[in-house]
């Protein structure tokens, strides 16, 4: 960010950085009412089993279509909403309504839900994961929260023991986009997560035929094996794909090939029955 925003050169040096800056003063006015105005809205990724296809759970993830600028994808706005302190209040609202819906599924399905690092690092977090729970009926073995390596860098072992506190209430915990951050082994060993997933990116590569993600897929499976932790692979979009993954042991899918995001209904229509879902699959 430049120190002096406020001088006349800002204009003449950088008016790119100019332009996005107030590209992302507009969005974040229009995300402080994303809420109250019933923009923001979830779409369920359907999770499968690598080995039998069956369907163990979906993954909630956050769309926001505002009136004039249509939808904006979560990889823009979430940093945004995260910066200006957003994040608690969206991801409260998440939380809350995922609970809600996979409450109305069979009890066999999961839901995975998308976790900030600023959510953790505030204790307040537990009590509003409790409530959620609490108001839904949702067991607990039922919720999933999605971390990133990121929230093990900031100093001090705050979030740590949220997260302890978390898997006492019964939840799982499962590490995302492994492999794409700054990794330190040290902390899958202090916390126990019941399953890595293994970032797109390398299962893209690995398609491709290259051999350091294939090695590093491969690594991951027999680490997470050691530990007692299921694999997910991120993203895969063909068969090709799903059959490579397969080869290289990981336990769990998610991806295009399987399912896109999907409206909260037809989500639910699978989950509700999904053994015959899966018979008509
Ligand atoms: P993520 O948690 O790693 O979610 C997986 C992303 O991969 C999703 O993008 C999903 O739509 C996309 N994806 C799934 N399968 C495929 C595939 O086969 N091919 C391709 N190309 N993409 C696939 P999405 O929905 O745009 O979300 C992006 C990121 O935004 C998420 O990455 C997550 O980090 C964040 N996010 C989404 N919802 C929430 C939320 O409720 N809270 C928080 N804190 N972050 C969220
Ligand atoms: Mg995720
Ligand atoms: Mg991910
Ligand atoms: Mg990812």
């Amino acid at each position: 960010r430049s120190k002096d925003a406020g001088g006349g050169s800002f204009h003449a040096y950088e008016p790119q950085l100019h332009l996005v800056a107030e590209e992302r003063r507009v969005l974040e006015i229009a995300l402080r009412n994303a809420l109250e105005k019933d923009e923001l809205t979830l779409n369920y990724q359907p999770v499968v089993d690598a080995g039998t296809g069956r369907l163990t759970g979906f993954e909630a993830l956050l769309r926001w279509t505002h009136p004039e600028f249509g939808p904006i994808s979560p990889a823009k706005f979430v940093p945004l909403a995260e910066e200006a302190r957003l994040i608690a209040p969206i991801g409260e609202w998440v939380l809350r309504t995922a609970c809600d819906e996979a409450a109305k599924w069979d009890g066999s399905i999961r839901v995975a839900v998308n976790v900030s690092p600023e959510q953790l690092h505030n204790p307040a977090f537990v009590s509003v994961v409790t409530q959620a729970l609490a108001n839904s009926g949702l067991s607990p073995d039922r919720l999933e929260l999605e971390v990133t390596e990121s929230v093990f860098m900031r100093e001090g072992t705050g979030a740590i023991r949220v997260l302890e506190s978390l898997l006492d209430l019964g939840i799982r915990l499962s590490l995302d986009d492994f492999g794409t951050g700054y990794s330190s082994l040290g902390y899958l060993s202090r916390t126990r997560f019941s399953s890595i997933k293994i970032d797109r990116s390398f299962v893209q590569g690995a398609s491709k035929g290259e051999k350091e993600a294939i090695a590093i897929i491969r690594a991951v499976v027999a680490l997470a094996q050691s530990l007692g932790m299921a694999t997910t692979a991120e993203g895969v979009e063909t068969e090709d794909e799903h059959a490579m993954i397969q080869g290289l042991g990981c336990t769990k899918v998610q991806g295009y090939y399987f399912g896109r995001p999907l409206p909260v209904g037809e989500a639910r229509s699978l989950a509700i029955d999904p053994r015959a879902s899966a018979r008509a699959a």
